[in-house]
């Protein structure tokens, strides 16, 4: 007897936690190790949230909440859209998840299943595939273009369209990319989808960290019939670093957020109680934490653009937003794990490789990480290209 459900088995193991796995045995072996693989801000979160969670704590706030999230929570989301995004939704259209990741996952459950089709654009973040398929769909995966900045262009779209699709997945500021869609470039995308009737989930979760006087725009605010076929998702953990805090959000039409909830309640219930409560303090709170994180994020990736492609045969495109840079390792003739594994074994720095977001050409290197450990990583890089 197999134990183990199909879908299981389709899962890839996540090459992310494989490479960080060998990077903290070496550390713990007292190998001095760069690391670029935090998917994280690498700041505390602020004292006010934490004060206003302890509080909580404190007081007894321990018990379930609403599955959908505290309504003072789902108002004061509702509140931000509409000052941040310029999006109009009732308190009820708002589901507080357990991050960002399980608003994504409860989104793609509620609205696809069996012979469904989700189109991907490549470079993606390396969850979006494996949700897709414990949803019993099928990931189609689009290879966007670095001379387009590994954005998805409308004829990119249209090409991989079938009678099948149900649900495009755009992550702008996109990880691992840092590519930041503009106005004009959802636009054009968003009258396609249109044209089919197709789903769009767009996940905001970077929206406060862009760069070079770009700025984000939310999909659904685009027009009436755009926001009739969008699922926003957004959340607390890069904003306001609270990774560990477990809270994000999603934001839909009337349908799809009581499926959404209907899910949840069935699966985690609530999320955290008095996490919650933080995160009303985040939202109404002193906002100059992101303010802070977002001057330390302009120098890094200003000397890490810098340092990198002065590498000879490595070639980055700047990005935009998030942060995370996806440099070009093809002139080494290597894959991306080969070239991450030796980058490890050889010069003790951890990146991570390209194929875990479907580009085996590329590897991700994280710039939440201290200036200190960025000059020195970049040194060794340099010295192990030069060594290939
Ligand atoms: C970090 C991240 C998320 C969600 O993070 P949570 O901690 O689950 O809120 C979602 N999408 C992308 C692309 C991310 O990088």
């Amino acid at each position: 007897m197999n134990p183990l459900a199909p879908r299981t088995t389709t899962l890839t193991p996540s090459l992310t936690l494989a490479i960080d796995a060998k990077a903290k045995k070496l550390k713990a072996e007292g190998v001095d190790v760069c690391g670029f693989g935090a998917g994280e801000p690498d700041f505390d979160t602020p004292q006010h949230i934490k004060d206003a969670a302890t509080a909580a704590l404190a007081a007894g706030f321990t018990k379930y909440t609403a599955s959908s999230g505290l309504p003072e929570l789902r108002a004061a989301i509702a509140e931000k859209l509409k000052n941040d995004n310029s999006l109009d939704y009732k308190p009820s259209q708002v589901i507080v998840n357990c991050g960002a990741k399980h608003s994504c996952y409860n989104a793609i459950l509620a609205t696809c299943g069996v012979g469904d089709e989700v189109v991907i654009p490549a470079p993606y973040w390396l969850s979006y595939p494996e949700m897709v398929k414990l949803a019993d769909a099928t990931p189609v995966i689009v290879p966007t273009k670095e001379a387009n900045g590994f954005k998805l262009t409308p004829d990119e779209f249209r090409d991989a369209m079938t009678p099948a699709t149900k649900l495009l997945i755009l992550n702008s500021p996109s990880n691992p990319t840092g590519a930041v869609y503009t106005k004009e470039e959802l636009q054009a995308l968003a009258e396609v989808a249109l044209e089919e009737d197709i789903l769009m989930l767009s996940d905001e979760i970077y929206e406060k960290i862009t760069y070079d006087h770009t700025s984000h725009i939310s999909l659904a605010s685009l027009s009436k019939e755009v926001y009739d076929l969008t699922i926003t998702v957004n959340g607390f953990s890069k904003a306001y670093s609270m990774t560990g805090w477990r809270l994000g959000y999603i934001a839909a039409p009337d349908p799809i957020a009581a499926a959404i909830d209907s899910i949840q309640s069935h699966s985690t219930s609530n999320p955290t109680s008095f996490a919650q409560k933080g995160a009303i303090a985040a939202l109404q709170g002193d906002q100059s934490f992101i303010s802070d994180m977002h001057r330390a994020f302009v120098e890094r990736r200003a000397f890490m653009y810098d340092k990198l492609t002065s590498i000879p045969g490595i070639t980055c495109v700047k990005p935009m937003g998030a942060f995370y840079m996806l440099p070009n390792i093809s002139n080494f003739g290597r894959g991306s794990v080969e070239f991450c594994d030796r980058l490890l074994a050889e010069q003790n720095v951890a990146c991570v490789p390209g194929v875990a977001f479907g580009a085996d050409t590329h590897i991700r290197l994280s710039y939440a990480c201290s200036m200190d450990n960025i000059q020195k990583g970049l040194d060794r890089i340099a010295a192990f290209c030069k060594s290939l």
